[in-house]
């Protein structure tokens, strides 16, 4: 039996076990790849939140631009008084100046503007200044606007840090400056976008230059933790960053990774779990083909013993050859006896059905315990002198009468007497009590033979089970007696207090509650 289920074990741990190994390996590598790949994934996902907002400051200008555009278009010549351009610089506080100069550089610029406040004068050179030293740049904006593409450029910072000059060109006479100031431009029309995108989520910062200046934030940016920035392309001077709100991506990254591995970890284990049972189950069937198997073999032998007895005394009877009356009555005693031993196996196997089915009833009465023993005794008081045993009985004759089922009863300790029997060696004498105690009304049956270890002590008890070692191998048995002795004694609200020592023997005692 063993060896088939160490077969069934391995087969099944090479089924199972090999590929969820295998799958398990296989997952943990790849999560770390995974892992890298989403916080890739996510680095680009931050990136494309900055470039929009690039877009939206590239939008933001050009829409100005757009107005010059109709605006040198319906007045020609523009004039400084032209309700555009006031309305331009009215609206938005973050543009300072706005500029308008031919191409021709001998041209003195055609119409310019100025914020009120500043001064003009200077603001005018500064511009005509930058235009004349970017002569390249805004030739390359022309050819751009001949392939249909306007584009507003920076020139750099003018007359004083924050503010910088935006060049398109705005018709085939004009080039547009405008004096924004960056940091207004920031705060005031780029926070809203920012506002909109960061949410709950992220937190968005505008530092000016590598420096951790802050300009904008839309909460507190920690610079040490991993953060996604790009310069704005219309103001060079200035950084956006963004970073997640709460943990970085690759705390979440190693988070989801640990999550996951834990994961994987709980699943083989509750496999292993489910393996395990799995192989329990089977090799409980496999011990209960074992055992019906046994129990089938040991009935057989345990019928076949008293039919040979009985046929070979009845048929030697038949033929008359016995002179002796003596001789004679021994015989019928034999087949007397053979015949109850037959019947006590038939019953037990027959009880043990009914106890099984949940059929078996008890008839409880006032009984004499003592009654009970001296007649269950008497039953087998031929064939203990017959096998040479000493039998003690000592009775305590004050014993109070309990409630009883006698049959069953007398079927507990005729098991208990028949094990006695079975079960002794060279010792052989059995001891019969009964007596009270301050809890119970008891009988006990003690013998001296090979006793029974501590480990099976514990499995006596269960149906089938029979010691399959030493001396006790060559006795046969049903393995049904004590489950059926329990059973009873468990019926009548009693309880069994074995004792025994291998090589010493057993006393088995049914208390019976008083
Ligand atoms: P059976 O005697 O038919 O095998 P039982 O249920 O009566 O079945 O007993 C179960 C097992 O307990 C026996 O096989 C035997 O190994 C052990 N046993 C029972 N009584 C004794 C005893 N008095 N001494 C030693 N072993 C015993």
């Amino acid at each position: 039996m063993n060896t088939t289920l160490k077969k069934i074990g391995s087969i099944l741990a090479i089924l199972v076990l090999l590929p969820i190994i295998a799958v398990i390996t296989f997952e943990i590598a790849n999560l770390t790849e995974n892992e890298k790949r989403i916080g890739e994934i996510y680095e680009n996902q931050l990136k494309t939140i900055l470039f929009s907002l690039n877009q939206y400051s590239e939008d933001f200008i050009s829409s100005w631009m757009s107005q010059i555009r109709i605006a040198v278009a319906d007045e020609s010549p523009i004039s400084e008084s032209s309700n555009i351009y006031n309305k331009l610089l009215a609206e938005n506080r973050a543009l300072e100046g706005i500029a308008l100069i031919g191409f021709d550089k001998n041209e003195a610029p055609n119409y310019l503007t100025l914020n009120s406040d500043k001064d003009s004068n200077n603001f005018v050179n500064n511009f005509l200044r930058i235009i004349d030293s970017n002569r390249i740049k805004i030739d390359k904006l022309r050819r751009m606007v001949d392939a249909g593409y306007n584009k507003i450029e920076p020139l750099g910072e003018i007359i004083e840090t924050g503010k910088s000059m935006l060049v398109s060109i705005i018709n085939d006479k004009y080039i547009c400056g405008f004096s924004v100031n960056s940091e207004i431009f920031i705060k005031e029309n780029l926070s809203q976008k920012i506002q909109q995108i960061t949410q709950e989520n992220f937190v968005i910062a505008c530092t000016r230059g590598s420096t951790e200046n802050i300009i904008y934030s839309t909460g507190q940016f920690n610079f040490k933790n991993e953060n996604s920035s790009l310069a704005l392309w219309l103001f060079p001077e200035y950084k956006i960053s963004i970073q997640l709100k709460g943990e970085t991506i690759s705390i979440l990254a190693k988070n989801r990774l640990f999550n996951s591995i834990f994961i994987l970890i709980v699943l083989t284990l509750v496999l292993i779990a489910g393996l395990f049972f799995v192989f329990r189950i089977i090799k409980k069937e496999v011990k209960l083909a074992q055992i019906k198997s046994d129990f089938v073999s040991n009935v057989s032998h345990e019928l076949r013993t008293p039919l040979a007895l009985i046929s070979m005394y009845s048929e030697t009877l038949e033929m008359g050859r016995i002179n002796s009356d003596e001789k004679r009555n021994e015989y019928y005693k034999i087949i007397s006896n053979e015949t109850n031993r037959l019947s006590r196996i038939v019953n037990s196997i027959l009880n043990f059905s009914k106890i099984e089915a949940g059929k078996r009833k008890y008839s409880f009465e006032k009984s004499d315990l003592n009654d009970i023993v001296t007649e269950a005794l008497s039953s087998y008081e031929h064939q203990l002198k017959n096998e040479g045993f000493i039998c003690r009985l000592n009775v305590d004759k004050e014993l109070p009468l309990i409630s009883a089922d006698k049959e069953a009863l007398s079927e507990a300790i005729i098991n208990l007497i028949d094990n006695s029997i079975k079960y002794s060696t060279d010792k052989k004498q059995i001891d019969i009590i009964t007596g009270i105690d301050k809890k119970y009304i008891f009988v006990e049956v003690i013998d001296y033979g090979v006793g029974i270890s501590n480990e099976d002590q514990e499995k006596i008890f269960d149906k089938f089970f029979r010691v399959t070692s030493g001396q006790v191998h060559n006795t046969k048995g049903t393995g049904l007696g004590l489950s059926l002795v329990k059973h009873i004694v468990e019926a009548h609200d009693g309880n069994i207090v074995l004792k025994s020592k291998i090589g010493s023997g057993s006393s088995f005692r049914l208390n019976f509650p008083k």
